[in-house]
Order: C-alpha cells, then structure tokens, then sequence
C-alpha cells in the first residue's frame, strides 16, 4: 500500500509541493533538484542502518554492506575532488563547518572570515551562531568600491589578528576566489585554510571555476546544492588531518550517519563525475551572467557589476523595493528568490537592501542563456508597480512548461 492509502495528509502535501515545484522558476541560488535515482536511494532500506564509527570500525553488527557503500562514496568523493580524505557523514553544510572547528581548533582560537552581512555564512562565526560564540571571530569585509574582496587587505588583516583559521568560500559572492592569494595568507600567518564551497563544490568538480586543492587545509562542500545531490556535507583533507577530522565528526559530533543520505551522495558523486556534468557546471554560470546582464539592461545594480558563478545579489537600495517587499512580489507571480544584505546594508537583515538569484536549479530544468534573458525581463516587469501580476503569473506558469523537472 502507497503513502496515499496510508496517510492521506501527508500524501496531498506532497503532491502539492511537487506541483508547487514545477510551476515555479525557482531562483533560489541554494536550491537545485536532485535527480529520481538519488531520491530513490533516499527513499530506501539504507535509511534502517545504524553505523556509529566508519567502515570496518563499527559500533553496531550487520555492517558489511553499509560498509562498502560509504567506502564507495569516499572513494568516489577523494577521485572527484582530488583530495587524500573524504569524510561524507556531517549531516549538512552547518555541522560539518562546526565538525572542522572542532578538528582544528581551540576554544577561544581565532577565526578570519566574510562577514555574514557582506555574503558569508552563519557558521562562520555569526553571533547567534555557536560559531560566533565559542571562537574569537575577525570579520573581513567585501570593497565597497569594486564590490569584490580585497586580497591586500585580507591579508593586512590576518597579519594584525593572527587567526588559527582562515575561512574562504561564501553564501552570496558572486566572483571567483583567488585561492593561491587565500593559501599565501594563511602560510604567512600560520593559520590553517578553510574552503567552504558549500555553493561551488559542484562547479568546481565540473571544472568551471578553479579548485582550492591545494591551497586549503580542509575543504567542505554541501552535497545539495550545486552537488545536486541529497541534503548533506563533504568533508576533504590531507592525511594529515584525517583522523582529527573523522574523530571530531564521530564520537566528537554526531552519532549515527545517515546511510540513505549517503548512498544518495555516492549516486550524486557518480553523475557528478560525467561528462555531462561538466557542461551543466559550465551553463549554470553561462545561465548566470545571461540574467545577470538582462537585469542591467533593464538598469539593476548588480553587487560587484556581475558574477563568474551560478549566483548574483541585486542592490535594490535605490529600486523603491526592499528586498523582503521584492521576494514577496516575485513569489506571487511564481518565482522564488531569496532576500539578501549587499555590504554596508542600511535596512536590517530580516529586511535587507538585496535579493539574491542563482541558477542551479533552473539550470537543471534546461534553461538556456536566452531563457535567462526571458527570466530578466518577468522580474523586471514583475518589480513594475503598474504590473498586472496576475498576466504575468500565466506567463511564469507558460514558462515553466518548457523546463520539466526530470
Ligand atoms: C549553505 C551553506 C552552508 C550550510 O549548509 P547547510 O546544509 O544549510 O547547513 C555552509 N556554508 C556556506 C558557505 C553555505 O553557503
């Protein structure tokens, strides 16, 4: 019997969102669809497993083929990336950030990163965040001329504050990371190197953007954003720093992994690792400045004039929208962005000066750079306050006939 017998309730929320799903452009710049066979490991028996400790070194019985499974992931993870060590239990992104300061520091060690405000991440040290409160946190700040982070100043910064850590890779940066630039700064400071690309990981094992290897110390990726994978984390490093790592994740962190989530992350990796791949990294950033460049036309600021990745934050400041007010109105014609600061924001985080598009998802659904054009002109039409929504609404659900989520 189907989930529809079973739970009625519960069966027509899902139906509702798949509905939900397919008839909206979805430019959510962290949000991507993971294909049916990744769904699928998700949906299965692996998901009954307890496997406290790693292959082979288990805590529970019945493991043999748990075991090869996450070793396959591993495997497929350090071949991908290039890395000597793959740890592919953290459970997401925010945990294994908090599973890397465990391996590498010391409570009241100092940590240089972005400021959230300015396209970091929560767990790079935010306040509210357990991050902000169990580390001395340095903030570097983007350029408010160029809009791009300033190497020279990063690094006058890391010789004033002496960090143990270092952190690179962000939630709402649309330039490309100068990684060598990174990597010499932490040397000369004697910090250890953190690549986030939570965002990236996929595009830069697509070979679109360059890699951190082997700049950084430690290298961390989400797998459900540009991995297209299921909601979970990679942890990479030397062997060096294997044991630290694995330790800190399991008995340090976290108990059991989640065995469906990693088969999921083994199949994504897999696709990952295809030829075809390599062209939806690169079309996902083609996609990217497309919108990019369509939103200037019709006279958007971009923050930093543009993007080499899959995301871009628009500075709405002098637009008469708030970025709350401009996600609100996107939303009723059916298309989804998220609000965003842009640096030096004067309205409050809640309701920020910016939202901010990305191209993972849509990328995935087919999209091309003269779709992404299209997408321009709806936004701008949309953002119009003499706008007829409800025309524009039958436009967006037209357009998203043409890319199918597969
Ligand atoms: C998304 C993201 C994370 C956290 O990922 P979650 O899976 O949501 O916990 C961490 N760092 C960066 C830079 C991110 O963009």
């Amino acid at each position: 019997m189907s989930i529809k017998t079973k739970d009625p309730l519960v069966a027509k929320l899902l139906i509702d969102e798949a509905k939900r799903q397919s008839s909206t452009i979805n430019l959510i710049a962290s949000e991507n669809y993971t294909p049916k066979e990744v769904l699928e490991v998700l949906g299965s028996v692996f998901t009954n497993k307890y496997a406290e400790g790693y292959p082979g070194k288990r805590y529970y019985p019945g493991n043999t083929i748990v075991d090869k499974l996450e070793q396959l992931a591993i495997t497929r993870a350090c071949k991908l990336f290039g890395a000597e060590h793959a740890n592919v239990q953290a459970l997401s992104g925010g945990p294994a950030n908090l599973i890397i300061y465990q391996a590498l520091l010391k409570p009241g060690d100092t940590i240089m990163s972005l400021k959230l405000s300015h396209g970091g991440h929560l767990s790079h040290g935010h306040n509210v965040n357990i991050s902000g409160q169990s580390y001395k946190i340095v903030f570097y700040e983007i350029d408010p001329v160029t809009g791009q982070l300033n190497m020279k100043k990063i690094a006058k910064l890391a010789k004033d504050c002496h960090p143990q850590l270092i952190i690179a890779g962000f939630s709402a940066y649309s330039r490309a990371i100068d990684w060598p630039a990174f990597g010499k700064i932490a040397k000369s400071v004697k910090a250890k190197l953190l690549a986030d690309i939570s965002h990236t990981g996929g595009l830069i094992a697509g070979q679109a953007l360059p890699s951190p290897f082997p700049y950084a110390d430690v290298v961390m990726t989400t797998t459900h954003k540009s991995l297209r994978g299921p909601r979970g984390a990679i942890i990479l490093c030397k062997h060096a720093l294997a044991n630290a790592i694995d330790k800190a994740t399991f008995p340090g962190f976290q108990g059991g992994p989640h065995m469906n989530n990693i088969a999921g992350i083994a199949v994504a990796l897999q696709i990952a690792s295809g030829r075809k791949f390599k062209t939806y990294a690169k079309n996902c950033i083609k996609n990217a400045k497309a919108l990019s460049e369509g939103l200037q036309k019709f006279n958007y600021k971009i923050i930093s004039d543009g993007t080499d990745t899959h995301l871009l934050v628009i500075d709405l400041a002098e637009s008469g929208w708030s970025g709350k007010e401009a996600e609100e109105r996107l939303e009723k014609v059916g298309i989804t962005v998220s609000r965003s600061t842009i640096p030096n924001d004067m309205r409050s985080p809640l309701n920020p000066s910016g939202i901010r598009l990305g191209t993972l998802a849509m990328t995935t659904r087919g999209l091309t750079p003269a779709g992404a054009k299209q997408i321009a002109g709806v936004i701008a039409a949309t953002l119009n306050k003499k706008s007829n929504l409800t025309v524009i609404k039958k436009q967006v659900a037209k357009f998203c006939l043409k890319y199918p989520i597969k």
